[in-house]
């Protein structure tokens, strides 16, 4: 596949997208797809800002009937039913539970937030669940291919919940979705739109300098090199920074009033067994939304939301954690919770609108895309957005920037797989499937089972590729192999250690990162991107410090299992 390429070959792009997290990149496939010749860049990695801190729900969003936003809950659902089915490697449904206090309450304050008034939302009863839930199967029945929802009370929901709080009277249930490795879709639409148009480049590690008489001056922060381009529109993708980026390209703006979000990985075999499958969306006493649900043999926890000046220093503090892990107690008083079965943390900015309001849950989560002109050369920027309808503003953005380059939309990119989702093998189908990648590659089921729930069907080209030469498990991770970091690292864009061990492989995020862990695949790494002894040391110690720092791992682990 192509290569981020140190120099690029063409000089001149119709559009330049400058940020590649998932509203970046579903719109450079997008104008892939209709033959527009798009560069893509970022000062980081793919999905590597707010597009690999989500929830990962791919959700119609409930919450957002009670601030009356029926458009952006039918949007959504709609394009949640589409990813189901265009993404099912990644994207898979998920029974959601909200359990219930009480028969009535939440009457009033949910009338006045529809009308727009400032209302606490501390209990949603039976009544409020009840109707909820209707109006979010009948939003979402376009495309349905999940179960409506059902409402459980007494000794029923009781025997399924034996461990909830006794004030919980009822629980009501109805049908999402998650994306298990969203950072990894987001590398897959870049792959495709790649393969579809080869008058496209991505440039990752790259900053914009500045636009002067036409040209972006772009830098790439990996060699130190510079380049410019001339281009006929601009996007902003730049997420939280969108500001930021409007200042290098000469424009003043206040878009964006950003709220960071955090989220624990915990380790609790317990609640893992009582979700069973299930993710609890409970309401907190202090009138938020928090959410747990299994996730890689853990539990997911999250999240928070609270306004940040500057993005670069959002991290998850002390205080969210323990806010985190106290709201769960809270619901769950029989198990015992605490900081060390924390295993992994993440934390990332939702690029919402500037907003004056003291209640950052109120904030719109529908996008805006502002027009602005820099010389004579529009400015897009896109503002909000949600993972699960990336592609639906994607089309969007795309007619819109069609519009100004005076061309037609060519296809639809509605009924086309994504990456590992393309002729994916339906249920029935999936044992001979993987009997059959085993025995062409020679592997055993187990591990072409493992390369399928990794890859989905692109676990076909990664066995291949790994029984060109002979593999061997790594040491410090039995259930991934040499030849497979030698892939990943090869073929998917990498330039980091951390793109791989964050992002295109669900290393961290599993909680299976350690040091060792780094130290073994950074020397793999080494030899495939021809690193210097000191540049291997650099991707260790710079790794390692980010999994510390920002993600929570313990600095010095035999200490902490000592404590
Ligand atoms: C805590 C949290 C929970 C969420 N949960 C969900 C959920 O469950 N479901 C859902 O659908 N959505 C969810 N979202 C929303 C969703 O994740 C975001 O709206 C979406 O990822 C925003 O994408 P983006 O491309 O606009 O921004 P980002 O992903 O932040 O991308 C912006 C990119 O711009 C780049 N950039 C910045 N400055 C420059 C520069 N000068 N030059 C080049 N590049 C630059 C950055 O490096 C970054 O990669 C959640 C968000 C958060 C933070």
């Amino acid at each position: 596949m192509t290569h981020t390429a140190s120099q690029l070959d063409s000089t001149h792009f119709d559009v330049t997208i400058i940020g590649a997290g998932i509203n970046g990149v579903g719109l450079f496939r997008e104008l892939a797809l209709q033959g527009v010749k798009v560069l893509l860049i970022d000062r980081g990695d793919i999905c590597a800002g707010a597009s690999a801190a989500p929830s990962r729900l791919i959700h119609g969003g409930i919450k957002y009937l009670e601030t009356g936003e029926f458009r952006l809950v039918a949007q959504s659902t709609f394009e949640r039913n589409l990813l189901l089915r265009n993404a099912p490697h990644l994207v898979r449904p998920l029974p959601t539970i909200i359990p219930i206090h009480s028969w009535f309450g939440g009457i009033v304050p949910s009338l006045l937030r529809f009308m727009g008034r400032k209302s606490k939302m501390a209990d949603r009863g039976v009544l409020v669940t009840e109707i909820g839930m209707q109006i979010y199967d009948f939003l979402g029945r376009r495309a349905r291919v999940m179960p409506r929802h059902k409402l459980s009370l007494g000794r029923k929901m009781r025997r399924n919940w034996p461990h909830m709080a006794p004030r919980v009277i009822a629980t009501g249930r109805y049908y999402d979705a998650a994306i298990s490795q969203p950072e990894r879709l987001g590398f897959e639409c870049v792959e495709d739109a790649l393969s579809l148009n080869l008058g496209c480049a991505v440039k990752t590690y790259t900053r914009v300098e500045g636009f002067t008489d036409g040209r972006l001056t772009l830098s790439d922060l990996k060699n130190q090199t510079r380049q410019s381009v001339t281009t006929d529109l601009i996007v902003n993708a730049g997420g939280a920074w969108i500001d930021q980026v409007n200042r290098d390209i000469g424009l003043s703006t206040r878009y964006i009033g950003g709220t960071k979000g955090s989220h624990l990985v915990l380790d609790h075999p317990e609640l893992y067994r009582e979700l069973n499958g299930q993710m609890v969306y409970f309401g907190t006493p202090d009138g938020r939304i928090c959410l747990a649900y299994p996730f890689m043999g853990h539990v997911l926890v999250g999240s928070t939301d609270i306004p940040v000046q500057d993005p670069d220093q959002a991290h998850c503090s002390e205080d969210e954690e323990r806010y985190m892990i106290e709201m769960l107690a809270h619901l769950f008083p029989g198990f015992s919770f605490s900081a060390g079965q924390v295993l992994y943390r993440y934390c990332g900015v939702r690029p919402l609108p500037a907003s004056n309001t003291d209640d950052p849950g109120a904030i719109s989560r529908d996008h805006i895309i502002h027009t602005d002109y820099t010389g004579t050369t529009p400015v897009l920027s896109l503002v909000g957005g949600k993972w699960t309808t990336f592609r639906g503003l994607a089309e969007e953005v795309a007619d819109k920037s069609l519009a100004l380059l005076h061309r037609k939309r060519r296809v639809s990119s509605r009924e086309r797989a994504l990456g590992g989702g393309r002729d994916y093998p339906s249920a029935s189908m999936r044992p001979s499937w993987l009997r059959s990648l085993a025995s062409r590659h020679s592997v055993d089921l187990e591990r072409a089972t493992a390369l399928f729930e990794r890859y989905g069907t692109t676990a076909e080209r990664v066995a291949a590729y790994c029984a060109r030469s002979p593999d061997t498990a790594l040491r410090s991770l039995r259930d991934y192999t040499r030849n497979e970091i030698l892939y990943v690292t090869t073929e998917e864009l990498v330039r980091d250690a951390g793109d791989l061990l964050f992002r295109r492989m669900p290393i961290a995020l599993s909680g299976c990162l350690s040091h060792a862990v780094i130290v073994e695949i950074c020397g793999v790494m080494a030899e495939a991107l021809y690193w210097s002894t000191e540049t291997t040391e650099k991707q260790i110690e710079q790794n390692w410090t980010r999994a510390v720092k920002e993600h929570g791992l313990p600095e010095n682990p035999a200490k902490a299992q000592a404590a």
